[in-house]
């Protein structure tokens, strides 16, 4: 069936101020064309260090942002540069959860008037007792007690206080949910918890979700398939498994390398790959392979050209396993 969600060749560029004499204009690439699709109850991971461009390109998606160039499809229809007023019929299906869950709720609000925002901007004329027992209904869902509805967030844990995130963004029955790092600011002992939540509600609700996260451990358990990205380019796409257990680019081959294994014995075995210098500027980022001041492989073609994302044609691959990069043919059979 057809996705979901249609992203072509998307690119965000910021206008910046650069230097002070001459005060030159020069242009944030952000998001640098970037391509993929969302399909109907799947979660896709977008992975990536910070300021790789995933949360504005999660942003992007949901016409958050202007300055946008590229083509972003929902359901068939080309909703590129759409206004607030024009997606204001689509926000209910379109939903985000933030990195911050107190940050990202208001602190003189109850959390019952909180969830029931969305729904009262969206059907201004549905009576109040109605809202408010759709309230309570997410509240059960989501894990919190329906008789907290009239407490305030400082009253929540970090935990909790995600939990009325998800609420707020699921009170309009979405068909996709932007989560920009919706863990990352809590307790590990509670990222499994909001983890398995979100996985619940994505059955349940036949849910997609695009997931944010600078961290492969986090996103192993509940995405589908896997996006890296590296200064706002796609490095590689493909099923969780796959990137997993065959990592083509050597930028996510790095990453991989990273993550802990559960056995102490493979863990010491295991060879980790160490990413020489730093994170170029996305102001400047480098000619021809966006990656390549910082590969192992890198020559003069990958100075000059810069790879397309291309699909695997090996028999024994996924047909859906993606890899920018010039080398990756080579890279694989000598490793
Ligand atoms: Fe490295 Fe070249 Fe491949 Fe880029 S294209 S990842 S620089 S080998
Ligand atoms: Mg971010």
């Amino acid at each position: 069936s057809d996705p979901i969600l249609k992203v072509e060749n998307l690119k965000v560029h910021f206008p910046v101020d650069v230097g002070t004499f001459f005060s030159n204009k020069a242009q944030l690439k952000a998001v640098d064309g970037v391509s993929f699709e969302l399909n109907e109850g799947e979660t896709l991971a977008i992975v990536g260090e910070s300021g790789c461009g995933k949360s504005t390109l999660g942003r992007a998606v949901l016409q958050l942002l202007h300055n946008t160039e590229g083509q972003v499809i929902w359901m068939g229809e080309n909703i590129t540069g759409y206004s607030v007023k024009a997606m204001r019929p689509l926000r209910n299906e379109m939903q985000i959860i933030f990195q911050d869950p107190l940050a990202s709720l208001n602190p003189r609000m109850t959390i019952g008037e909180i969830i029931a925002e969305p729904l009262a901007t969206h059907n201004p004329d549905m009576p109040k007792e109605q809202v408010k027992s759709r309230v309570r209904e997410m509240m059960d869902i989501v894990g919190l007690l329906p008789r907290m509805i009239n407490r305030y967030p400082h009253e929540f844990s970090g935990g909790q206080c995600q939990r009325i995130g998800i609420a707020r963004a699921m009170i309009l029955q979405p068909k996709v949910i932007v989560c920009d790092e919706p863990v990352s600011a809590l307790d590990v002992s509670i990222q499994a918890q909001i983890i398995n939540l979100l996985g619940e509600l994505q059955k349940r609700f036949g849910l997609s979700l695009l997931f944010i996260s600078h961290d492969l451990s986090i996103i192993r358990h509940i995405s589908h398939r896997v996006m890296v990205l590296y200064l706002g380019n796609v490095m590689e796409i493909a099923e969780k498994d796959e990137l997993y257990n065959s990592p083509r680019h050597p930028y996510t081959q790095a990453l991989i390398s990273a993550v802990p294994v559960p056995d102490p014995d493979k863990e010491a075995h295991k060879k980790r790959i160490v990413l020489k210098g730093d994170l170029p500027s996305p102001i400047n980022p480098p000619s021809g392979c966006v990656f390549r001041t910082r590969c192992l492989y890198a020559d003069q073609q990958c100075e000059r050209e810069k790879p397309d994302l291309n699909t695997l044609t090996e028999a024994s691959v996924k047909s859906t396993h993606q890899v920018a990069c010039h080398k990756q043919a080579e890279i694989h059979r000598t490793n």
